[in-house]
């Protein structure tokens, strides 16, 4: 797991708890809104339960007067007016336990009377009426019973309540019978219903905010009293203002002086006011308040625990991966970066295509320094190192410790000059720094670079550029000189090459991926077919072709050149057995021979063996062998080519020229053809050489009077085939003639009798 990783974890762990943290708190505020709904709920209906009460025992009082009045205008009904006066006084005392408090008749039209408190008959004036009673007055002239507004009595000097009946007479409204009752009566009524808790009050009002009457609950005193009362604020004010002018039960809460109160305010329906009921939650139902209350603080205390039980898993599990990330990036013994961080940088940097020198540095002999100092002190030396490179760290740039003495550094210098400039004056720091430690040991390094620029564009990875920073390294540790080696793409190529090589061979030799090509030889003098050389390809996949120059020379080192070359002489032998088996006339076929199958014991064997299973002559294998070998081990050499004379073989000097071979050689070897090496030509063919020249014309004279034939090798132009003729050479070879061409299209073109073999 990197480091992103863990980061991206983490938030999502963050993300999941506050998730989860935010769905406890939701499902709990729902929780706790139900319970406090249910709650407001139950104190509602346990206020309108009581407003209704209060309503109730209002209007019987109110019916009882409407009809103890009316039961009285029914007394006066057709009574002469002049006679009404004394039935009134009569009425007065029951009219008094009713709880009248004043008692007229007014007439249609005639003299209106009252009774006053001593139950003495006045007169009055309708007119002289408050101006609700006149109003209730008039409604009953025109045949209404009427309860008017409450109302100041001047006379009696309190408020009162008018009730209005009309009384008749033959059918026909002849007066008005009018009583009033103390708003006191009223407010009696309201106290004796009795409220939910003690500082609970109820009151009438009327529309426009009067009150008719309110309990006497001392506290509440003038509570009602919307224009003056000073325990209202102005939002309770409007709050009462606007329920009482809509027509249906309402409630409402508020707080006054710490207490949450609760408001309840239900039509009259007979009476155009409505009962206002307050009361605080405490009286209605301590117990549920009291567990809302508690489920309130427990919530909050819940959050806030929560809270801070997430808020410190989430800062644990913060330093924990904090931790660990400093475990997993970190090198213990320095502090500095490890190799997971060091590439998961890179990788990072890379990314946003930010180009590097990855230089890896080793120390030289470590392990002496080691043994030679404590591994206290060796141990500083690697901590003084990594003070040394932070130091030389530019922005954007970082390295590691990747193992015991190796640092790797990503430097964003790309210029090599400028790269190794930057990593000798490291390296002389770190020496400077360290002389206190080991003044008597100079510590140095070697280092291998590469650019980041050199890895394949499509595969951008860190094991290729790893891979070309630690073959820049081994060769600075080859080389002992330079301490500083950079990457050489080339020689990268070619050691992969000779990597493929060397693990598919023994693969190719089977699959028969080892092509024999022929180049043929010419007489010079007219220009004939001679013979033909075998060289060996090597063909991937039917298309791609390594030539024998990048495998020869390994196969010569790990030793397959033997098997490789017993089975081109096999192919060799299969090519002329088919042109004796399509009736051509073969030509032989010179096979080369490397120097290790001299040195193989049962060579002269084995290559008879093969000529034999092909039933070949043995004149038509000519086998070249390189002219060095003369000089290794003439007499082995000498008695390996006896034995393959006897047999018929015939035996080439290949490439002579090319090496120390003298012409005392070919006095020693019994060979029959010299090859003269190509570089003899090009020499010879300049002007210039006129040593080279007279060389080559030696050279082909002394093999002529040995009886040796000579073969010039890269016969390029007309000019080469003249001269070499001049020169007394008998046979040509070269791309002049032809290039080397598989087997197949040889015998096309040179052998076949239809097809005319070209006079060269
Ligand atoms: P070599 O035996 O001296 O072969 C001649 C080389 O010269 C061949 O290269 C041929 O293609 C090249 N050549 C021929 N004519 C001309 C010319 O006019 N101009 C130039 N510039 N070059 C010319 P090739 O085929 O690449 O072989 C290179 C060498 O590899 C051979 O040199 C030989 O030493 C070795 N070799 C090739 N096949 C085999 C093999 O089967 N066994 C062994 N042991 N060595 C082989
Ligand atoms: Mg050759
Ligand atoms: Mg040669």
């Amino acid at each position: 797991m990197n480091e992103q990783r863990i980061r991206s974890n983490l938030k999502k762990l963050v993300a999941g708890f506050f998730a989860i943290f935010l769905l406890i708190g939701g499902i709990s505020q729902y929780l706790f809104r139900s319970v406090t709904d249910l709650y407001t709920e139950s104190v509602h209906g346990r206020l309108e339960e009581r407003a209704l009460q209060y309503k109730k025992s209002f209007i019987f009082k109110m019916n009882s007067d409407i009809q103890n009045l009316r039961g009285m205008a029914c007394i006066l009904e057709n009574i002469q007016p002049e006679n009404i006066g004394e039935l009134l006084s009569s009425l007065w005392d029951a009219s008094q336990m009713m709880g009248f408090v004043r008692l007229a008749y007014f007439a249609q039209d005639g003299e209106s009377i009252q009774l006053t408190a001593e139950g003495q008959i006045t007169a009055i004036q309708a007119d002289e009426e408050a101006a609700e009673m006149q109003y209730a007055i008039q409604q009953a002239l025109d045949g209404n019973f009427y309860c008017s507004q409450a109302f100041y009595d001047s006379v009696l000097g309190y408020n009162t309540m008018g009730y209005t009946t009309p009384v008749y007479m033959d059918g026909s409204i002849s007066g008005v019978l009018a009583c009033e009752v103390s708003t006191e009566t009223y407010a009696g009524i309201l106290s004796a219903t009795g409220s939910v808790s003690n500082i609970g009050a109820a009151a009438v009002l009327n529309h426009d905010g009067k009150v008719l009457a309110s309990t006497r609950t001392h506290q509440i005193h003038g509570f009602y009293d919307l224009d003056g009362s000073a325990y209202l604020t102005d939002e309770m004010r409007s709050q009462l203002h606007k329920a009482l002018l809509i027509d249906k039960t309402q409630f409402f809460e508020f707080n006054m002086r710490g207490l949450t109160l609760y408001a309840c305010v239900m039509p009259m329906e007979i009476y155009p006011g409505k009962i206002v009921i307050v009361d605080t939650d405490a009286g209605i139902s301590d117990a549920v308040s009291g567990v809302v209350h508690y489920a309130h603080m427990i919530g909050i205390l819940f959050g806030v625990t929560s809270l801070i039980f997430v808020m410190s898993v989430l800062y644990i599990n913060r330093r924990y991966n904090m931790q660990l990330l400093q475990i997993a990036y970190h090198d213990r013994l320095t502090g500095a970066y490890n190799r997971d961080k060091f590439f998961l940088l890179l990788d990072q940097n890379w990314k946003k295509n930010q180009e590097y020198t990855i230089a890896c540095v080793n120390i030289r002999k470590f392990k002496y320094i080691n043994e030679l100092f404590s591994p206290t002190r060796s141990d500083q030396l690697l901590k003084d190192i990594c003070a040394v490179l932070k130091r030389h760290m530019e922005p954007g740039e970082f390295f590691c410790r990747d193992t015991a003495d190796t640092f790797v550094i990503a430097l964003k210098t790309l210029e090599r000059n400028a790269v190794r400039a930057r990593l000798e004056g490291i390296f002389s720091e770190i020496d400077e720094c360290c002389k206190s430690i080991h003044p008597n040991y100079p510590i140095s390094f070697y280092c291998g670079c590469a650019s980041t620029i050199d890895c394949s564009m499509k595969s951008r990875n860190d094991e290729e550029l790893m891979s070309h920073v630690m073959m820049a390294l081994s060769h600075a540790k080859q080389t002992q000189q330079a301490n500083i080696s950079f990457y050489d793409a080339e020689a990268h190529e070619k050691e992969k090459l000779q990597n493929y090589i060397e693990s598919n061979m023994e693969r190719a030799l089977e699959n028969g991926e080892f092509q024999m090509y022929l180049q043929p030889q010419m007489e010079l003098a007219q220009g004939t077919l001679s013979g033909a050389e075998a060289l060996v390809r090597w063909v991937v996949d039917g298309r791609q072709v390594i030539f024998p120059d990048q495998f020869i020379p390994i196969f010569e080192r790990n030793g397959f050149c033997v098997e490789l070359d017993y089975y081109m002489v096999e192919q060799a032998c299969k090519q002329i057995r088919t042109w004796m088996d399509a009736g051509l006339t073969p030509v032989p076929i010179s096979v080369n021979q490397t120097k290790l199958l001299l040195y193989e014991e049962d060579y002269v064997n084995r290559i008879c063996s093969i000529t034999q299973r092909y039933g070949v002559p043995s004149r038509y294998i000519t086998l070249e062998i390189l002219e060095g070998l003369a000089l290794e081990n003439p007499k082995k050499v000498s008695a390996c080519i006896d034995e393959l004379h006897s047999y018929g073989f015939h035996i080439s000097m290949d490439d002579f020229g090319t090496g120390y071979a003298s012409l005392t050689t070919l006095s020693q070897l019994q060979i029959d053809e010299l090859k003269l090496d190509r570089s003899f030509l090009v020499q010879a063919d300049q002007s210039t050489e006129h040593n080279r020249r007279k060389i080559l014309q030696v050279v082909i004279e002394v093999a002529k009077r040995m009886h040796i034939s000579t073969v010039a090798e890269g016969i390029e132009t007309a000019d080469n085939v003249r001269l070499m003729r001049e020169m007394g050479c008998d046979y040509g070879q070269g791309y002049y003639y032809s290039k080397p061409i598989p087997a197949e299209e040889f015998t096309k073109t040179f052998l076949e009798p239809n097809t005319s073999q070209p006079q060269l």
